[in-house]
């Protein structure tokens, strides 16, 4: 199971996974993947993102940031550095330090033309 997190390296559903392993000839249940992959979850072995079509897993559990193509719906990982005054003003007008954070980008792959 953790296998085709790394493997595939995106974010999928508990019926990916379930689809996947059946693919592979694993005879696993749906169930048994789906409570599988919460208790890794739990145990921050693995990341899980709730979406509006359900729940998405993912094998990195550093902090990071999401990039959504509003075209495909895939969703990539990226490493964002806000800049450090940013970090200070938000920091400023909160009055908290912060520790970790994670931008939710959406958007569409520009044409080669444009
Ligand atoms: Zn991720």
């Amino acid at each position: 199971m953790l296998e085709i997190l790394w493997r595939t390296g995106g974010h999928l559903s508990a019926r990916d996974i379930f689809e996947q392993l059946n693919a592979d000839g694993r005879r696993i249940g749906h169930t048994s993947v789906y409570q599988n992959l919460e208790s890794l979850h739990d145990n921050g072995v693995i990341e899980c993102l709730d979406r509006a079509g359900g729940r998405l897993y993912g094998h990195r559990t550093d902090p990071h940031s999401h990039l959504t193509c509003l075209e495909s719906g895939q969703i990539s990982d990226l490493d964002i550095q806000l800049p450090p005054e940013l970090l200070q003003q938000i920091e400023a007008a909160t009055g908290f330090e912060i520790e970790s954070y994670s931008l939710q980008l959406q958007g569409r792959p520009r044409s080669a033309t444009a």
